[in-house]
């Protein structure tokens, strides 16, 4: 069942301070801040109000009408405060409750017959890269819609093990999770898995498929970006997609193990999704350690040094490739926090840093003597080394692009004067947003930045 992933993409060396797969877990919090936003930007409506008592698990805010999951409380306790926070650049309405000091969950099992009405009002479609599809609105996909389920059970971001350690750990969980979903969306429908290969022979998925029909497991490798969702829809498809198809256009639901464990324990175990795991990670960090709170817990409860001023760290959010700078360490855990990376910051710039000799250096040349040298750790660090500086054509970056028809450096090179039009005869709908052209490119241009606003402008334009 091995096939070979698609061409481009990087995988990246052994780092320093690599990863772990040691525990952070946060005791029961004495206060939370729960923001009402959903992963498409959706604010929901409140269901409570100020001194309210509530147990965790009780919806405290939906709208059935816009497109999100419903959102629980975390914890057991009074409403204290509603009002408006800042959150990953916007302003939301947040719900604070103050802790009863008693941890009861309402076991939300006997709630519905219906494993779709306990999937929403577990709060648990909140998961996936889209929201789980049922009939309250919670995805852009609707369940009819529903062609396919991809679940990866591999990691490719620098650090990243949360899946592969998640997986290792609920093998008997996750296969739950997997039957559960197949059961859902009606027993016709393909689901498939990207694991590494020698976890596909450990957990015995092979002999799982020859039982199962609609089970279709996938060798993948740790190659960056292999695990975000359109290289994982061409995984499973066997081809390549053009610009127009996505994960919606194509009826795919994209799931990673955390969501196969968290929908398993909200339909089987009755568990509202209160809680939530994600990485901390990075060289600057001390360990790296997969991370577990309630969700509303302040990101600083569990961090007590993130995101400190004059530390010369980095606090990224998400993906060192590209997620955004953390700089509020009041910031509340919500699912919608995939990693927090912490990585030292390189600006000073060193002539021709690219081509200079180091066994840890890190470079996609290959220049350095650790690209020659197996097994040895290396460096790495925000990679800005000064100022931006011309391009030099070296072809880095379309060498590393997954979209290998893409020329990431002739679209940024209309598209910083403006001409946007020009810009759009090289297709940037292709591009993924990986950050990939970014990391590689020697003279340190914002490629992403650049095809982004890109993007923006030509959806602008399009928009009457
Ligand atoms: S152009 Fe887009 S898809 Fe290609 S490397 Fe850059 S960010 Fe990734
Ligand atoms: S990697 Fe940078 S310098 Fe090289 S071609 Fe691309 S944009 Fe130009």
């Amino acid at each position: 069942m091995k096939r070979r992933f698609p061409k481009g993409g990087y995988t990246f060396p052994v780092r320093k301070k690599g990863p772990s797969t040691s525990f952070i877990t946060s005791p029961l919090p004495k206060k939370v801040t729960i923001p009402l936003i959903a992963a498409h930007g959706t604010v929901m409506d409140l269901t409570v109000k100020k001194g309210d008592a509530v147990t965790a698990g009780d919806i405290i805010a939906r709208n059935d009408q816009a497109l999100g999951p419903a959102i629980v409380a975390s914890i057991s306790g009074v409403v204290e405060h509603i009002g408006e926070i800042g959150y990953l650049g916007r302003s939301v309405t947040a719900v604070t409750i103050r802790s009863s000091g008693t941890d009861s969950v309402r076991d939300i099992r006997h709630i519905s017959r219906h494993q779709c009405d306990v999937i929403y009002i577990s709060g648990a479609s909140a998961c996936g890269c889209d929201g789980i599809p049922t009939q309250y609105n919670s995805s852009r996909l609707s369940p009819a819609s529903v062609t396919s389920i991809i679940i990866t059970a591999i990691d490719s971001e620098p650090f990243s093990v949360l899946n592969e350690t998640l997986l290792l750990e609920n093998a008997k969980q996750f296969t739950e999770g997997v039957n559960l979903l197949h059961r859902l969306f009606g027993k016709v429908l393909p689901v498939h898995i990207v694991a590494r290969s020698g976890h596909i022979k450990r957990l015995g998925f092979t002999g799982q498929m020859k039982e199962r029909p609609w089970l279709h497991v996938h060798a993948g490798t740790k190659k960056y970006p292999h695990t975000l969702s359109i290289p994982l829809i061409e995984r499973a498809f066997g081809r390549a997609l053009s610009d127009k198809e996505d994960a919606v256009s194509l009826g795919c639901v994209i799931l990673n193990v955390r969501d196969v464990l968290a929908i398993n324990e909200a339909v089987n175990h009755g568990r509202p999704l209160i809680e939530h795991i994600f990485e901390v990670t990075g060289p600057g960090f001390g360990r790296s350690a997969l991370a577990q709170a309630r969700i509303g817990t302040p990101l600083k409860h569990l961090l007590p040094d993130i995101a400190l001023a004059d530390t010369g760290m980095r606090w990224v959010l998400n993906s060192v490739m590209s997620g955004t700078v953390i700089d509020d360490p009041a910031m509340p855990v919500t699912p919608l926090i995939q990693s927090i990376i912490c990585i030292p910051e390189k600006r000073e710039r060193e002539l021709l840093w690219f081509l200079r000799p180091g066994s840890n250096r890190d470079s996609y040349s290959g220049a350095y003597l650790g690209g020659f040298m197996k097994g040895v750790t290396k460096d790495f660090n925000t990679n800005m080394h000064g100022e931006a500086r011309p391009c030099i054509s070296c072809g880095w970056c379309e060498e590393v692009c997954p979209r290998q028809t893409l020329m990431p450096h002739q679209i940024v090179r209309y598209a910083e004067k403006g001409l946007f039009e020009e810009a759009a005869r090289f297709r940037p709908f292709l591009c993924i947003e990986c950050g990939l052209c970014s990391y590689v490119c020697p003279s340190k241009l914002p490629l992403l930045e650049r095809i982004r606003q890109c993007k923006q402008e030509l959806q602008k334009a399009e928009t009457p």
